[in-house]
């Protein structure tokens, strides 16, 4: 099994494939927001606000694989920098990224 890779590429972080799905949520959550509170330059044109309900937001399942698990990283981050969400917002959204099963986990 693999790792779970931080999906910045030039980041070393890593976290075990065994790391519980609503531990890792949060680590990778708290790892970016620490370590990578803004990777994507702000560009001018970007001033418009995109709504979170524009992008489509990436689901992750409880029974995912190490390799499920890196891609919706990425997405995630993505997502993220795509709605611009901030504090709360982030926790909300990340919540519904996961499937019943694993939000029952929560
Ligand atoms: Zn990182």
């Amino acid at each position: 099994m693999t790792d779970i890779r931080c999906p910045v590429p030039q980041c070393d972080i890593s976290w075990p494939s065994t790391t519980a799905p609503e531990v890792l949520l949060r680590l990778l959550d708290m790892h970016e927001r620490t370590a990578h509170p803004s990777t994507t330059p702000t560009t001018a044109s970007m001033t418009t606000r995109v709504k979170a309900e524009k992008v489509k937001r990436p689901v992750v399942s409880v029974s995912g694989t190490s390799e499920e698990w890196t891609y919706f990283a990425q997405r995630w981050f993505e997502y993220k920098q795509a709605t611009r969400l901030t504090g709360e917002d982030i926790i909300f959204q990340l919540l519904e990224c996961c499937d019943e099963a694993l939000r029952a986990r929560t």
